[in-house]
């Protein structure tokens, strides 16, 4: 207090952190009831062949719906769930709309395209994960082809038992993507330790294009990828010269609002819809 009444900035900073702790507690506190009365949205960002510009999947995106209609963002919630642990039950929450998701589309003969769910790596630490994931997707008769799993580097680094679980996830037939690849620690040693189907170039590094050390950075990345047979999706691609630039590095697929922001669930349809004719 006294330290507030000789500067300003004090008391702002301190009145800020106070409300972001109620929010927070607010948000904790509402975790049950946002499960059951469905309050969690699945958006869907699509991903477009580099080449052919053709639709090729989505990625999963939740979004919380509070009761008011306010729409509140991931970062606002999945850093906080990721303390608390609550971050495992939304995963799976995730994971089992999607999957039901993917079963309705193909009862209605939509076009069936794969989606990846994040899963965060708290998720990854309790034991019987694999088996859990794939008794859900075994609950919906789909296929694992359809759903991909993205995991983040941070998840990933210099874990045996996250190693084995990788095996297992590929063995129940996941493919697995390196979520935001680059935007953490020894990424390099990363590649040359797991195996990954895909890797996600994150934002930070499609933001180099235009440099000229950056972009020499994201040609030798997206090089020793492609030699460890991994293929490439590049994340956060806004502008026409991003994705020039990605499609002469012969990059696989294109995610970003160039081509689209995550859609609702009914629009992302449409877009299904729209790859069949
Ligand atoms: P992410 O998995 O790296 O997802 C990509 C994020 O980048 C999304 O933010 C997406 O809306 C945003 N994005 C895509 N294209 C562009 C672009 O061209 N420009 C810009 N500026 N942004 C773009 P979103 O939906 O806010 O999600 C943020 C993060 O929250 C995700 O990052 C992911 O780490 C986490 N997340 C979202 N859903 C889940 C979930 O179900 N489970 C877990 N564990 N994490 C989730
Ligand atoms: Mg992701
Ligand atoms: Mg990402
Ligand atoms: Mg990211």
């Amino acid at each position: 207090q006294i330290k507030g009444r000789r500067d300003r900035h004090y008391i702002f900073y301190d009145e800020l952190n106070h409300e972001s702790i109620q929010e927070n507690r607010e948000l904790e506190e509402h975790f049950e009831t946002a499960l059951e009365n469905e309050e969690f949205e699945i958006w869907y960002q699509p991903k477009y062949s580099a080449h052919s510009r053709k639709l090729v999947g989505a990625e999963a995106l939740v979004r919380w719906r509070r009761a008011d209609g306010a729409l509140i963002p991931p970062l606002k919630f999945i850093p906080l769930f990721e303390r608390n642990g609550n971050i495992i039950r939304l995963d799976e929450y995730v994971f089992r709309a999607v999957c039901r998701q993917q079963k309705e589309w193909q009862k209605q003969g939509q076009k069936m395209l794969p989606v990846s769910v994040n899963i965060s790596r708290v998720s990854l630490y309790y034991s019987s994960v694999v088996e859990k994931y794939e008794s859900i997707i075994r609950s919906f008769d789909l296929d694992s082809k359809y759903i991909q799993l993205e995991i983040t580097e941070s998840a990933t680094i210099d874990n045996n038992e996250i190693f084995n679980l990788l095996e297992q996830f590929h063995t129940a037939g996941f493919k697995i993507l390196l979520d935001d690849f680059g935007s953490g620690y020894s990424s390099l040693a990363t590649l040359n330790r797991m195996h990954f189907d895909t890797i996600k170039l994150d934002k930070s590094l499609v933001d180099y294009i235009g440099d000229d050390n950056g972009e020499k950075l994201l040609n030798s990345i997206t090089k020793l990828a492609q030699s460890f047979g991994m293929e490439i999706t590049a994340e956060g691609v806004e502008t026409v010269e991003q994705l020039m630039f990605l499609c002469n590095l012969d990059c696989d697929d294109i995610q970003g609002y160039y081509f689209s922001r995550p859609l609702p669930v009914k629009e992302y349809e449409e877009c299904l819809k729209e790859a069949c004719m």
